[in-house]
């Protein structure tokens, strides 16, 4: 049964699906998608308040994400519950991950957003009769395009980027999870953020590729590679800029010196948390063959203690998408086909009506397979055994992926070597997935997996045109550059370009 189900829209109406619990397949409401002409009167709306709104200053701005905390805070309940309608994930998910997360997010930009946007005098190492001011200027008016997997925490995570940034934001979450996208919304609008600032409109693909159509000045996508090219080549007939934050493959390399306990654990909880639905989950492990045996028992060991389900306490929730289960269930069965074993897992979970397939854990794994070579989103951890670290390497960089990555030694420095050897946008020792959740941290992909950042200063910034301003210092009639040209002034340019870089004291002054 599917979990977004189109319905037959009356004529004239707009199109409508009715969406179920992926946890229970029971029905939890319907969408109305918003149409190409919703989205150009939003953008109308939206291009009349960002001036307002981009007028003020950062610190009024961030005065706004600072009351979205103690919004949040106290509507905590509220999200937790609309997340797992539509999610089916565990409570302690849905609370550290969306939640948790999105209180840090609101507070962290709200706190360093005047340092990161200040205007910056930059001295000038040539020109000095010239002074050098940038300055970082609203775009305008942004389109957010959202997944399903982290429905609320990565709606509100950019959105509180562009509008403290000073920008409006026109916000389209999945159509799989449309409610946590409007919550996004409520929660701005009722900390104070005016009217038309930040609208949310719920819809499917076409209302993405209308947003993307619409004319904004920067998309900011989250989701699968296929999508995102498609907004990319879009993007780039208008002449748009976009981030683009897809896809992974995740590695884990687990060295000879590993805590076995910690990266298993690890190993474990990055496979399956959000029953793999993470863009940065491990989804292939390389441990080093001399301590794999061990490392395996180890894996078994944990997984076998997770419970899976729909209730409060359960560890593993349902996939959210039939579709996406179905890849799960080829990328298995590909795998076995060509020699891997299933030692935990494999199937769907048959205790439960809603989409959950239980963690699974395969070795005797190759490239050869899809489970190592495509996206799979879903709770598998297929294990290899490779020679030493350097063949791990080797078969890290063996994708067309490379979002993150994660390395396991006892030598951390070694870990940090390895760590920038492998071809990822970012990376973590010893731990997991965290580089998402630290608001200081650059985060976006190589090769496929994306283009641009979001997070920390530089995806603050990316919300903004950096303006430079160059301005005259002393005054004066002319200009040593300015016309006329003359032979004397050919020379004298001559014998001071041969000052500045033929001499040690120019190269010095320079
Ligand atoms: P998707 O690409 O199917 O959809 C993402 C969004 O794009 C949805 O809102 C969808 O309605 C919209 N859309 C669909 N067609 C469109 C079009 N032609 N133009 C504009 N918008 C369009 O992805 P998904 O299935 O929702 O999400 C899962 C994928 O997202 C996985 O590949 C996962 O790795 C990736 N993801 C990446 C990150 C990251 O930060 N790198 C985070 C989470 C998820």
């Amino acid at each position: 049964m599917a979990v977004l189900e189109p319905l037959e829209p009356g004529p004239g109406e707009r199109r409508r699906y009715r969406l179920r619990s992926p946890a229970t397949l029971e029905p939890i409401g319907e969408l109305e998608a918003r149409s190409a002409a919703d989205v150009r009167t939003a953008l109308e709306i939206a291009r009349k308040a960002q001036r307002e709104w981009g007028a003020l200053s950062v610190d009024e701005r961030a005065r706004v994400l600072r009351r979205a905390v103690r919004v949040l805070l106290s509507r905590e309940a509220d999200v937790v519950d609309v997340v797992r309608r539509e999610t089916g994930k565990p409570e302690t998910e849905a609370l550290a991950v969306e939640v948790l997360a999105a209180c840090d997010a609101l507070s962290f930009y709200a706190r360093r957003a005047r340092r990161i946007l200040a205007d910056r005098t930059v001295p000038v190492h040539l020109m000095k009769t010239k002074k050098l001011r940038i300055a970082y200027r609203p775009l305008g008016v942004v389109g957010i395009i959202t997944p399903w997997n982290f429905p609320f925490l990565l709606a509100l995570n950019p959105t509180a980027q562009a509008l403290v940034a000073g920008n409006a934001v026109l916000l389209k979450p999945s159509e799989a999870t449309p409610h946590s996208g409007q919550l996004v919304e409520e929660v701005f609008r009722a900390a104070g953020l005016p009217e038309g600032v930040l609208q949310c409109l719920p819809g499917d693909g076409e209302t993405g590729r209308a947003l993307v159509e619409a004319g904004c000045d920067k998309i900011s996508f989250t989701g699968s590679v296929a999508t995102g090219r498609r907004v990319a080549e879009a993007c780039g007939r208008r002449l748009i800029p976009c981030t683009l934050e897809l896809g992974g493959k995740d590695p884990m390399v687990v060295c000879a010196d590993a805590d076995l306990d910690r990266a298993a654990a690890g190993a474990v909880y990055g496979a399956f948390a959000n029953a793999g639905q993470v863009c940065v989950s491990t989804e292939r492990v390389y441990v080093v063959d001399a301590v794999a045996d061990e490392f395996v028992r180890k894996v078994l060991a944990r997984t076998g203690e997770l419970r899976q389900g729909a209730g409060g306490e359960a560890d593993v929730g349902p996939m959210i998408l039939p579709s996406q289960l179905e890849i799960v269930e080829r990328h298995v069965q590909d795998a076995v086909a060509r020699g891997a074993r299933v030692l935990a897992g494999g199937r769907r979970n048959p205790n439960t009506p809603g989409l959950f397939f239980e963690p699974t854990v395969l070795v005797d794994v190759d490239h050869d397979m899809a489970v190592m070579r495509e996206e799979s989103f879903g709770p598998l951890l297929p294990i290899m055994r490779v020679r030493d670290e350097e063949e791990a390497i080797r078969l890290a960089n063996d994708t067309r992926y490379g979002l993150n990555a994660n390395v396991w030694t006892r030598d951390k420095r070694r870990g940090i070597e390895l760590a920038k050897q492998i071809q990822a946008g970012s990376a973590v020792v010893n731990d997991c997935m965290i580089t998402y959740g630290m608001p200081e941290a650059p985060f976006g992909g190589r090769k496929e997996s994306g283009i641009g950042q979001v997070n920390g200063e530089i995806g603050l910034r990316s919300y903004c045109h950096a303006q430079a301003i160059a301005v005259d210092r002393f005054g004066g009639k002319n200009e040593l550059l300015w016309f006329p040209y003359t032979a004397r002034k050919t020379r004298l340019l001559q014998r001071a370009m041969r000052l500045l870089w033929g001499t040690p004291l120019g190269r010095w002054l320079s």
